[in-house]
């Protein structure tokens, strides 16, 4: 089982079983909502997330798209996003991850994004927008 919480602590969320594939997002969405040059995200079981405390401080964005971030309302941390068209899923901000991230991010997406400003300097594969 895997543990995350918030900056402040008042959200804390279990993940059981696996998390899945990982990647770096380079689009312009992750980049505002985590004030950073691209987000960390990995596909979860939506029903294998859950909230354990601070259901009550949890806030969510949502955008006409049909898709919902999840956040922190004390300390802007970003934790999950969900989708309409893709329920069963939700996509876990794994820097908010306690225990240790199973493997290794294998992707670059919506790289044709990304920040100026941030080079890529590895060999993963790189994807012009979600594969
Ligand atoms: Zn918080
Ligand atoms: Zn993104």
């Amino acid at each position: 089982m895997h543990t995350g919480s918030c900056l402040c602590g008042a959200v804390r969320y279990t993940v059981r079983g696996d998390i899945g594939a990982t990647v770096y997002c380079h689009c312009g969405r992750c980049r505002k909502a985590g004030g950073s040059a691209f987000a960390t995200n990995a596909a979860v079981a939506a029903d294998a997330f859950e909230l354990v405390e601070g259901a009550d401080a949890v806030t969510t964005f949502s955008t006409a798209e049909g898709v919902h971030r999840v956040f922190c309302s004390r300390c802007g941390s970003p934790l999950i996003s969900r989708r309409d068209s893709q329920p069963e899923l939700v996509r876990l901000r794994v820097g908010t991850l306690d225990t240790p991230l199973p493997g290794r991010p294998g992707a670059h997406i919506f790289v044709a994004s990304k920040a100026a400003w941030f080079d890529i300097r590895d060999d993963l594969p790189q994807y012009p927008e979600r594969p």
